[in-house]
């Protein structure tokens, strides 16, 4: 039995196995590891490089691109694409960069793919809840239904590269897909500047790539669905693929004793209340693995798996509030229960 370290990363809903071999130099390869605090999130960057500097040269670089990444699509951040956009609805149309209009085109394509669940123009329901933020309080059923009216998909205009909301009241959120993108252009950086093995971890949204040292897979932990807690439900073995979670204890207020979470279901204007308490999305992308979480975490166990077998290169791991594992027929060769308190579906 290898041993597995998973103090880590105890916030987020993924955890990095790493076996004892971490720091051990092997194949003439050294592990270097650096980490920075990026779009609003822990950041982690590990690689394996022929030289300590080689390694921390690259981490830098693909930290660089990730912040440009967020100055790009960060919505409170004034002079972004996605600030820009937001502050001229209703009146004029924006020019985006090609990676704030890729992430849009992206964001309507999973609206379609998930019947809406996945929406990226919920900004002024998300901002009516505000949840992390200052002002996160529930709102009026008024306010939510008055914010509901202005979430309509079709009224976000592409011109090229202008981008257009037509309705005033209208707003963009990338929240729920951005950082999928951003791990996916860290991990293009990584490889251009010759690291052929690592991972990207950004507050959960992980890419994994190449064969560790010791030719094993990378083992990322699923983390259990509860506030709090560094505990880890299941093993999940993967190579050259990205895993993404979502989950109701990542982002939340309680009030009166009822939790508020940050995965709003379009439907409603509430939290989503699917039963689902962490959807883990493993894809070659982490784009697709960030739009998927959020959106099979609304559409719950049933309707979000029919969607993710549906798909090619899709798998997924879903727990329910009965502590009920759901497996994708793809991923259960990949994916160890390792908590006995959670019992796989029939
Ligand atoms: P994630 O943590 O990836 O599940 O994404 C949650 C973030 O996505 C939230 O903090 C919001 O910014 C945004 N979001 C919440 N609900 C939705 C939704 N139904 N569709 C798209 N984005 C959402
Ligand atoms: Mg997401």
């Amino acid at each position: 039995m290898k041993k597995y370290l998973t103090a880590l990363l105890g916030l987020f809903s993924i955890s990095i196995l790493i076996t004892n071999m971490l720091g051990c130099q092997s194949q003439s390869l050294v592990a270097v590891e650096n980490d920075a605090f990026v779009l609003g999130t822990f950041g982690q960057i590990r690689v394996y490089a022929p030289s300590e500097e080689e390694g921390l040269k690259a981490i830098a670089v693909a930290f660089k691109r990730i912040t440009e990444l967020e100055n790009a699509m960060g919505p409170s951040l004034v002079g972004s694409d996605v600030y820009n956009i937001n502050a001229n609805a209703g009146k004029t149309s924006v020019q985006v960069s090609d990676d704030t209009l890729k992430v849009i085109k992206e964001g309507i394509k999973y609206e379609g793919l998930t019947s809406g669940a996945f929406n990226i123009t919920l900004g002024s329901l998300i901002e009516l809840w505000g949840i992390g933020k200052e002002w996160q309080k529930v709102p009026s059923p008024a306010d939510i239904q008055d914010s509901k009216e202005h979430i309509e998909i079709i009224n976000l205009q592409i011109d090229g590269n202008k981008i257009m909301i037509k309705d005033p009241e209208m707003l963009m959120d990338l929240g729920g897909i951005a950082k999928g993108y951003s791990v996916d252009e860290a991990v293009k950086v990584l490889k251009a500047n010759g690291i052929k093995s690592g991972f990207v971890n950004l507050g959960g949204d992980v890419y994994a790539f190449g064969q560790k040292p010791d030719e094993s897979k990378w083992a990322i932990g699923i983390q259990k669905p509860l506030v709090n807690s560094n505990g880890v439900v299941a093993k999940v073995l993967l190579e050259n693929q990205s895993i993404v979670s979502s989950g109701n204890y990542e982002r939340y207020f309680v009030d009166k004793g009822i939790r508020y979470h940050h995965i709003i279901d379009p439907a409603t204007g509430y939290p989503s209340d699917s039963g689902v308490v962490s959807v883990t999305i493993i894809s070659d992308s982490a784009i697709d693995g960030d739009a998927l979480s959020t959106a099979v975490f609304i559409l719950g166990h049933e309707k979000g798996m029919e969607l993710v077998e549906e798909l090619e290169g899709v798998d997924a791991v879903v727990i329910t509030k009965d502590n009920t594992v759901y497996i994708s027929s793809g991923a259960n060769d990949m994916v160890e229960i390792l908590d006995k308190t959670y019992q796989p579906a029939d």
